[in-house]
């Protein structure tokens, strides 16, 4: 375990979470040394800090805010690290996260739509804002090698064993939620309306947003005026936070084909029609679809994930499945794409003699996450009066899938921004060599939590006072 506040410090490194005076006093030092006597600039040095302190409070939470609750989200972050638990299986995570934000005083509702958590804190008139976290982690055996690294191992929703990891840093969103509920509700004199966080189950599977809307997400508890939610990812250094206003991600699409052949020997093939041969074939022909079909410069991902067929090496077998995922970001594309892989999916099966035509379910689809452009542009006057104007980046739109979408199909606001969690030395090397690091849901995926966690609260704070105040 990486003990709070030993090892590399992140202030060397120049991370913004120390630096709630937008770049800490270098700079008013410098400037005012070479024109004042001592006394004098020691004076203005203390009034100047003063100010500045009054102006981060009321923008955002200051360091020592965060350093207080800090010890409590770490902790509670390499517990839930060590326990991860499948979607809509999140019992015990969501048994804890709800037992500590009733300790905070939030009123707190357990299964909602599953294993889903709402914690309502009332403070006065007001605007109800939600802050969303996902609760699930993903059936990745975890390579990362930390201390504190998951060697769990569970039973999927097919009886198959699996490991577990929390591979997309949902139990840093859980962490950093908590002790921006902790500092939300030690200062209530900073903020005044309706804090209403929601735990989410089952995000990777799609189905958690949706089970807690149908389960009265926004009829038993206040309908948002504003819903916010933020996610790591390793795309930037720990330390800043990037926005997207508009368009943030893609339509997802998830598609399971069964391809029927007829089963037989190895060395009979000519008495057998092999499912595998349709499979391989299928799969290089939807590669054309984005190459081929899709005009030029329009977003389209055909990803197969995986392939399942056979049992040994000299029995064919009489059926292959193959798993895809489909991005987008226009309808009219999203309906291209669906047809094109229904139609070659159907015509590569008939080319080979197939018996019957292939089964294709369309089993997962969630629409892209809109940001609205105005409140993007508010909360990112916050978020750099935070953190420091060089800590916010504008972002292109990623190709991942998020159902927050439907919290914003029901006609409320969304704001959904990342977290830059990659360590700054190791994402400046992999820039200089032109390399990646390790994506979510990478077994190797883990962000750098000192100073990231950092980072998360003080821009979640920022952005809750700045919608509430
Ligand atoms: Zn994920
Ligand atoms: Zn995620």
């Amino acid at each position: 375990m990486r003990p709070v506040g030993s090892g590399r410090s992140p202030r060397s490194l120049g991370q913004p979470r120390r630096l709630s005076l937008n770049g800490g006093s270098s700079w008013f030092t410098g400037a005012l040394s070479d024109r004042y006597d001592l006394g004098t600039m020691i004076w203005k040095q203390f009034l100047l800090g003063a100010l500045l302190c009054v102006v981060a409070w009321a923008q955002g939470a200051n360091d020592k805010e965060v350093d207080a609750v800090y010890p409590e989200a770490y902790a509670l972050y390499v517990d839930i690290h060590q326990n991860p638990e499948l979607s809509a299986h999140e019992t015990q995570t969501a048994a804890k996260l709800a037992a500590r934000l009733r300790s905070l005083g939030y009123e707190v509702t357990e299964h909602v739509g599953g294993t889903g958590i709402v914690a309502i804190l009332k403070n006065g008139a007001g605007p109800t804002v939600m802050l969303r976290t996902e609760l699930d982690a993903l059936p990745v055996e975890e390579k990362t090698g930390l201390p504190y690294a998951s060697k769990v191992h569970t039973k999927d929703d097919f009886g198959h064993d699996v490991p577990v990891m929390h591979a997309c840093g949902h139990d840093l969103h859980m962490a950093s939620l908590f002790a921006t509920a902790s500092i939300m509700a030690r200062g209530k004199s900073s903020w005044h309306g309706t804090l209403m966080l929601v735990g989410q189950p089952a995000e990777e599977t799609a189905g958690g947003a949706k089970a807690m809307l149908a389960d009265g997400l926004f009829t038993r508890f206040p309908k948002p005026d504003f819903a916010v939610a933020m996610h790591v990812d390793n795309l930037l250094p720990a330390g800043a936070v990037g926005i997207m206003p508009g368009i943030y991600n893609n339509n997802a699409d998830s598609l399971r084909i069964t391809i029927y052949g007829k089963g037989g020997h190895g060395a009979q093939p000519h008495t057998t029609i092999d499912p595998i041969v349709i499979a391989a074939r299928t799969i290089l022909t939807l590669q054309t679809i984005p190459a081929r079909e899709v005009k030029p410069g329009e977003m389209a991902i055909v990803t197969v994930g995986y392939v399942h067929a056979g049992t040994k090496n000299n029995v064919i077998p009489d059926q292959a499945e193959l798993g895809l995922t489909v991005r987008t970001n226009k309808p009219e594309v999203r309906q291209q794409v669906l047809a094109a892989i229904t139609r070659i999916a159907n015509a590569e099966a008939e080319a080979a003699g197939a018996p019957k035509a292939p089964l294709i379910e369309h089993y997962e689809a969630t629409d892209l996450v809109y940001n609205d452009p105005a409140l993007a542009a508010r909360l990112k006057a916050a978020l750099e009066a935070a953190l420091g104007k060089k800590h916010v980046v504008i972002e292109e739109p990623i190709p991942v899938s998020e159902d927050f979408s439907y919290y914003v199909a029901q006609g409320v606001p969304g704001f959904y921004f990342t977290l830059g969690g990659a360590d700054p030395e190791k994402y400046a090397a992999a820039k200089a060599s032109g390399t990646s690091l390790p994506s979510n849901h990478s077994p190797l995926f883990a962000p750098d939590v000192d100073p990231a966690l950092h980072t998360g609260i003080a821009a979640e704070v920022a952005v809750l006072r700045e919608l509430m105040k």
